[in-house]
């Protein structure tokens, strides 16, 4: 097969990568086979991409919003019309099973900008009035060009959740996927285009975040950064980004708990608890991979636990049966085994997993797979229970009284999701108002409402996505005060 050109979309078009410039091969973990390239796009090109988008932007923002609102709902359209090619492309890119890329990641793209298309209708302004001295109305303009960049893990996903609101507001956008994951970022170029977004509005740029990603947020032209992705390059972004006064959000790393007490619904309990810990191979930032159990329950819990992950399905990503696939990357797939290692060296005990595993089926035998893994015996000063694996990898802990299981969850550098199980109101209202969390579900998980905020307190990160706040981040205010 030849390698697939997964191509920058600046100005409209679709321009074919320049093979005396860098690239950067993008592979198919499934397989462990190399099936595309990318350019490492140079600064020059960035700057670019970011005129085309300055270009475009006068016009964009003085296009009626029911007009945007019109071109995003066709994008959302068109997602969903491709919704076989994109989580084919999407399952190819990542390692993820092609059918959870079908049931989660491509309808939650096409969610993103119908979502905000359908906001943009009904945003409005404030108004004050100031006794009978003044009246003050508030004015919301778009920013002008701004960034978006995302993380490998839910590929489309992400990347649609910065740049739907982004051009709602009316900003055109200079978006930059992970190099790791490009390909359906390159096929939303072709959406793009087929939806009748005009040229420039949304340029696709891709490359290494050392070259095309510094480029990107240290020019001068780019008035606000929206960034998800690790917690280091979170600081190394703010250390360019916060020095020049630009708007910037952060989404970062978790290291979630999953508090479950000892009246929750058992069966209910364990089916969420599993789904929490190993859905997409354990690389959602919400993944619960802090299992804390209250005392009495632990061990009926944890054997129960043991048991599912004991059942659950490892296979290829086309296999519809599929619970879990191949992890993102070689790299990656090594980092989650060190990780299990020094556990192992910091006296944790493996009840399952913990070791990397081979597929029988043809070409699908250098792939990179990883045994949903569960250990016990570790302490919250563990690393193990203080850093982000980002992998399918949890830890169970014990606690006996809910003022423990408060400090247990709190103690960590991270504060982006918590869970907490329990049928006793009470308890559940203790919890939600002590854990210091920027999302708390009870009894339940990834249960998302698009019109909350979402976003992260600590090592977490800065500012809130969704709903208005995504509006709100995108968008300047200015108030205007008339004396009466
Ligand atoms: P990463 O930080 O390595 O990369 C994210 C993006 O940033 C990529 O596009 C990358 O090219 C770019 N980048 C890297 N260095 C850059 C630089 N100096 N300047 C500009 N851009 C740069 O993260 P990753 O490994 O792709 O993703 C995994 C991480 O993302 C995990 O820590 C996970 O928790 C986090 N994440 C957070 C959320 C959230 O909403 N809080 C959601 C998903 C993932």
């Amino acid at each position: 097969m030849p390698l697939i050109e997964i191509c920058n979309y600046i100005d409209g078009e679709i321009l074919p990568i320049d093979f005396n410039q860098n690239t950067i091969p993008v592979y198919e973990p499934a397989k462990g086979v190399q099936y595309g390239f990318i350019q490492d796009t140079s600064e020059k090109e960035i700057g670019r991409a970011i005129d085309t988008a300055e270009k475009a932007f006068e016009s964009w923002k003085n296009t009626p919003a029911e007009k945007r609102s019109e071109v995003l709902n066709k994008i959302s359209h068109l997602i969903l019309e491709n919704l076989e090619e994109l989580a084919k492309a999407e399952s190819k890119d990542n390692g993820k099973p092609i059918s959870l890329a079908k049931r989660m990641d491509i309808p939650r793209a096409a969610q993103n900008f119908s979502f905000f298309a359908t906001a943009i209708l009904h945003q409005s302004s404030q108004y004050h009035q100031t006794d009978n001295i003044a009246i003050n109305y508030t004015v919301r303009s778009p920013l002008g060009v701004v960034a978006c960049i995302s993380p490998w893990n839910l590929p489309l996903y992400l990347f649609t959740w910065k740049i739907a609101p982004a051009l709602a507001a009316g900003n055109t956008v200079v978006a930059k996927p992970s190099e790791i994951t490009p390909y359906t970022a390159f096929l939303l170029s072709k959406i793009c285009i087929e939806a009748g977004l005009p040229k420039g509005v949304l340029n696709i740029v891709h490359g290494s975040g050392n070259i095309t990603g510094s480029a990107l947020i240290s020019h001068p032209k780019i008035k606000a950064v929206s960034f998800t992705g690790g917690t280091a390059t979170g600081e190394k972004i703010a250390a360019v980004v916060a020095p020049k006064f630009k708007k910037l959000s952060l989404e970062l790393g978790g290291k979630n708990p999953a508090i479950i007490f000892n009246d929750c619904n058992f069966d209910y309990t364990l089916e969420q608890t599993l789904r929490a810990a190993f859905t997409n191979q354990g690389q959602i930032c919400l993944c619960g991979s802090r299992i804390l159990i209250q005392e009495e329950l632990y061990p009926k819990f944890r054997d129960a636990l043991v048991a599912k992950v004991n059942q659950l399905k490892i296979s290829t990503p086309d296999d519809p049966n599929a619970d879990m696939s191949a992890v993102v990357s070689e790299p990656h797939l090594q980092k989650i085994d060190h990780y299990v290692k020094l556990a192992i060296s910091e006296g944790g005990k493996i009840l399952t997993g913990g070791k990397i595993i081979k597929m029988e089926a043809t070409d699908y035998q250098n792939g990179w797979y990883y045994a949903p893994t569960v250990i016990e015996g570790l302490n919250q000063k563990c690393r193990v229970n203080r850093e982000e694996i980002f992998g399918p990898v949890v830890t169970l802990q014990s606690f006996k009284t809910e003022e423990e299981a408060i400090e247990l969850a709190n103690d960590t550098d991270y504060g982006l999701a918590a869970t907490v199980w329990t049928q006793n109101l009470s308890t559940a209202n203790k919890m939600t108002q002590a854990l210091h969390f920027g999302i708390v579900w009870v009894n339940t998980w990834l249960l998302r409402d698009l019109r909350t905020p979402f976003g992260g307190v600590k090592n977490s990160g800065v500012g809130r996505e969704g709903g208005w706040e995504a509006i709100n981040f995108f968008t300047e205010q200015k108030n205007v005060c008339i004396k009466l």
